[in-house]
């Protein structure tokens, strides 16, 4: 049998002598799994598709449950991705992400559309591409953060607030004992890339280190790329 799909290449093995085993994301069966045989020859054809961020229409054949890819035709390779250390970790977060949250043979077209949208976005805006895409990939997970009014007193917070996990919002400061503290710049980034607007550039940072734990709380496990990404920023800032 034989299928085609729009993917996003999210990572890859080495096997054998020439082949490579690669994890990608499509929108109708969520992740698959699919061999690129003789794809590290020397003018293999296939070379272009078989690497992370690429984006492509691709064709399996599937046979006894295993998928090997016949062709491909590139949408984005995104290389830009790959000319800076901070832009990469930062697009190496989005397909660990998605890695992380979709499964096989369940629709994940609203988190692929996300990654890709994330990794052209990343050479315009890299912390605020970041943010949504975060935001965005913790709604399809089911753990949407809100950004609005506390949920306790109905205000909008400001100063000191917390951020709980438990509801994913962010609450006065006096309003509640759960979750972790939060800054009025982190709550203001989280909102301008929800809704639009001025997105402070001292709140992204601190957005995306609150995402992040969010993440690691709700999914039960952490974004590697996203913690270098974050010791990047911090060493760049100092
Ligand atoms: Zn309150």
């Amino acid at each position: 049998m034989e299928f085609k799909a729009d993917a996003l290449l999210l990572r890859t093995a080495d096997y054998g002598e020439n082949d490579r085993m690669a994890t990608l994301l499509t929108a109708e069966r969520g992740k698959v799994s699919a061999c690129f045989k003789g794809v590290r020859r020397a003018g293999a054809k296939l070379r272009f598709a078989a690497q992370p961020f690429c984006f492509a229409e691709y064709v399996f054949a599937s046979r006894a449950g295993r998928n090997t890819v016949t062709s491909a035709s590139l949408y984005d390779g995104f290389p830009a991705v790959c000319e800076d250390v901070g832009r990469f970790y930062a697009a190496a977060a989005v397909t660990e992400a998605c890695d992380r949250l979709a499964l096989e043979g369940m629709q994940a077209g609203e988190l692929l559309v996300a990654a890709v949208t994330a990794l052209k976005e990343l050479c315009k805006d890299e912390p605020l591409a970041l943010v949504r895409f975060l935001l965005s990939a913790l709604s399809y997970a089911g753990y949407p953060p809100e950004a609005g009014a506390c949920p306790v007193c109905g205000k909008i917070p400001s100063g000191r607030m917390r951020f709980s996990f438990a509801d994913g919002a962010f609450f006065c400061g006096g309003c509640t004992e759960e979750g972790v503290p939060a800054s009025e710049s982190t709550y203001l980034a989280v909102r301008a890339a929800q809704e639009g607007g001025a997105f402070p550039a001292d709140g992204a940072v601190r957005a995306l280190r609150l995402l992040g734990a969010y993440f690691a709380r709700q999914v039960g496990v952490g974004l590697s790329a996203l913690t270098e990404y974050l010791h990047l920023a911090a060493m760049s800032a100092e």
